[in-house]
């Protein structure tokens, strides 16, 4: 019909203009797959996923589903993600109430401290529920953030000399290397099944976790010795560079979607080229199949660590009270004496031991229940590397560094010599 008719029709007064626009909210908002996705080719329909809040099972969600069903019969989208509201810690809604004096908007808190930390914010709560709500939440959060930007510095820095593509050989890893770069291949599979359904407070934990207790408290802390004290392209140095080179881009890529900025920063810092967020996320070593091959050789490193971890700590309590009573200042000036009722300490070389347990002068003894007595050793400090060790005094060349230390120093300054 003509407006003229139409008017007449409905009784409408003379002048009346039929229009295309959309009259009621739910059919605009719910046949966006029809007017938006299906016409920009840079969108699809059905789209990936729709997300909205649990108030709009009866809303959008609806009415996208029912205008679709009509015109292609099928659903406008693969998957639904719904979350639940903002609340402040009385539980009311922080987005609807009028009377909540503080700002409200996400723009407040990106300028207050960073999109990354508002982002790291959004990645660790249950959002399926409703998500209490405080300024107080990001000073907490302030800490995490703060240990997975110096978890991925210390990488950087030790990676400085690093010369990549070459390979290192397998025989080189020390247990706590083959140890890591298995707790990463868990991370990866954690994170990207996490990623997959959406379980952002997984990846945030995974990740949290793996930075503050298997990089921070112990490989990086166990390896530094070797990373700051070995000479440069050591076998052993250069084998925990190329895991920490791969543990570095690993994070990198897993944190990329959460924490954008730093993740790119990082990256640039490592002269990887190109930006982070053009690269796919990382993959497990090894296939599925080839996993479940490699599952009791696995099994054998993790009980193996396990079993270094309750000795470790058995010799930190003992540390602990030799401190307490003075009779040692630091866990690298103590003379200690472990029995062990281990069978992993028979397995795993002296040195490799030292290194582990962080210290300077360690005798075993096996024994039906695990202990470990402290005096002070009667060692001399190494100027270098700080531990105590017979071999400090021998030289003549220089009487204050440990045997290692005055082969590396040699070689260095020959190469520098030479150079
Ligand atoms: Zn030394």
């Amino acid at each position: 019909m003509n407006d003229v008719d139409l008017a007449k029709k409905l009784g409408l007064p003379e002048g009346t203009t039929h229009r295309t626009d959309t009259i009621d909210v739910w059919i605009d908002s719910g046949v966006s797959h029809k007017a938006v996705l299906a016409t920009r080719p840079e969108l699809r329909d059905p789209a990936d996923m729709y997300l909205e809040a649990t108030d709009q099972h009866r809303g959008w969600f609806q009415s996208s589903l029912m205008t679709s069903i009509a015109l292609n019969g099928r659903a406008p989208y693969k998957t639904c993600v719904t979350h639940g509201f903002v609340v402040d810690l009385d539980g009311k809604k922080i987005s609807k109430s009028g009377t909540y004096d503080k700002p409200m908007d996400a723009g407040h808190f990106v300028g207050r401290h960073g999109a990354d930390l508002v982002r790291l914010w959004a990645s660790s709560i249950d959002y399926t529920d409703d998500v209490p709500f405080s300024e107080e939440m990001f000073t907490r959060l302030g800490d995490t953030y703060r240990r997975i930007r110096n978890t991925l510095r210390i990488l950087l820095g030790n990676l400085f000399d690093f010369e990549s593509g070459k390979q290192e050989s397998r025989k080189d890893f020390t247990l706590v290397d083959r140890w890591i770069l298995e707790r990463l291949d868990h991370v990866i599979t954690d994170c990207r099944s996490a990623y997959e359904t959406f379980e952002f407070h997984k990846v945030y934990h995974t990740l949290n976790q793996f930075c503050a207790v298997d990089l921070s408290s112990l490989y990086i802390d166990i390896t530094k010795d070797r990373m700051y004290c070995d000479a440069p392209d050591s076998p052993r140095r250069r084998a925990t560079q190329s895991v920490m080179h791969k543990t570095f881009d690993t994070l990198c890529r897993l944190l990329a979607p959460v924490l954008a900025f730093t993740a790119e920063e990082a990256w640039h810092h490592s002269g990887s080229g190109a930006s982070i967020h053009l690269l796919e996320f990382p993959l497990p070593r090894r296939s599925e199949v080839e996993a479940g091959q490699m599952k009791d050789r696995q099994r054998v490193v993790s009980d193996q660590i396990s079993e270094l971890l309750k000795l470790r700590g058995v010799i930190g309590q003992a540390i602990e009270r030799a401190r307490q009573e003075k009779s040692i200042g630091n866990a690298l000036e103590a003379a200690v004496v472990l029995k062990s009722n281990s069978e992993v300490t028979t397995k795993i070389d002296k040195e490799e031991l030292d290194e582990f347990f962080i210290l300077s002068d360690l005798t075993i003894e096996s024994a039906q229940e695990a202990a470990a007595s402290i005096t002070k050793t009667a060692y001399k400090k190494c100027a270098r590397c700080w531990r105590h060790r017979p071999s400090v005094g021998a030289s003549t060349e220089h009487p204050d560094l440990c045997d290692r230390c005055e082969a590396v120093v040699a070689r260095v300054t020959n190469k520098v010599g030479s150079t």
